[in-house]
């Protein structure tokens, strides 16, 4: 019988769980444990990560897991990497169930750069109030552009506080909507969304609500990962992991 590792952290990955819980099929789902106040699931879960490739393989050794599914962020590189590394050592079954990346529209107006440091680097110039909306790891970095006024969307609290000079705090974690986007834009005067090409709905209002403002967005595109079995179709996941 399959005993299944899912790597979570996203709305798919906790769909993925209900419909392995449905099937009746074993499965554990592993989060980081970033985020307070997780949601309730309906399979067991383990928190916290795993210490590299080398805990990993352990863990998949130690618990018998005969397949893995990541499920996690396209922008969870290290783990997403770490996850083909453990699986290619372990001989593990890998599947990843990822989202289709967005693609600019009618209507849309798109700088891409390739990852954190471009998007720093673009944002040379004169002050501007920008949404930040890329969760707090990489804020810091964005301290080298300290001209503008930073709105930033966190789904906690920070602990510490962001060092930028001007910005402002919301805290919400979604998911969002374009008319509730729109309206918080408008309320702080937003000329710019800086935003990671996530994919998928849950934080897709802020882009039709950039859309609808005629505001420019600036678009961070995913990491490069390596190869392995790639699906955004949850059936495809299913019936890789079916006995
Ligand atoms: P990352 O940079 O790829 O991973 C950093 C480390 O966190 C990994 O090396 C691993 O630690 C641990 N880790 C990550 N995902 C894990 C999981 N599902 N279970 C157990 N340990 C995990 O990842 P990240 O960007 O920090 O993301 C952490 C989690 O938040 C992921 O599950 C991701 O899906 C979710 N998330 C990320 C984003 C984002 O924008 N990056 C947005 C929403 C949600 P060890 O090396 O110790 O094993």
């Amino acid at each position: 019988m399959p005993n299944i590792l899912l790597l979570g952290g996203t709305m798919e990955a906790s769909a993925m769980a209900r419909r392995l819980a449905d099937r009746g099929l074993a499965a554990t789902l592993s989060y980081m444990g970033r985020v307070e106040r997780p949601k309730p699931q309906p399979i067991p879960v383990r928190i916290g990560g795993f210490s590299g490739v080398p805990g990993l393989v352990q863990y998949l050794t130690d618990h018998r897991i005969t397949h893995v599914i990541d499920a996690t962020h396209p922008f969870a590189a290290q783990m997403s990497s770490n996850a083909v590394a453990a699986c290619t050592q372990t001989q593990t079954p890998l599947i990843a169930l990822t989202r289709p990346a967005w693609q600019p529209g009618p209507g849309d107006d798109w700088q891409r750069v390739p990852d954190m440091a471009a998007a720093v680097a673009a944002l040379a110039g004169p002050p501007r109030r920008i949404m930040l909306a890329i969760g707090r790891m990489h804020l810091a970095e964005f301290a080298a552009q300290p001209q503008h006024h930073y709105l930033l969307r966190l789904v906690d609290a920070p602990t510490e506080t962001p060092p930028l000079p001007h910005h402002t705090v919301t805290i919400d974690r979604g998911p969002f909507s374009a008319e509730a986007d729109q309206a918080l834009m408008r309320a702080h005067a937003i000329d710019l969304i800086v935003a990671k090409n996530a994919g998928g709905t849950g934080s897709v209002s802020k882009l039709q609500a950039a859309r609808a403002l005629n505001l420019p967005v600036l678009m961070i595109d995913r990491p490069h990962l390596p190869q392995r079995h790639e699906t955004h179709d949850p059936e495809e996941v299913l019936r890789f992991v079916s006995p």
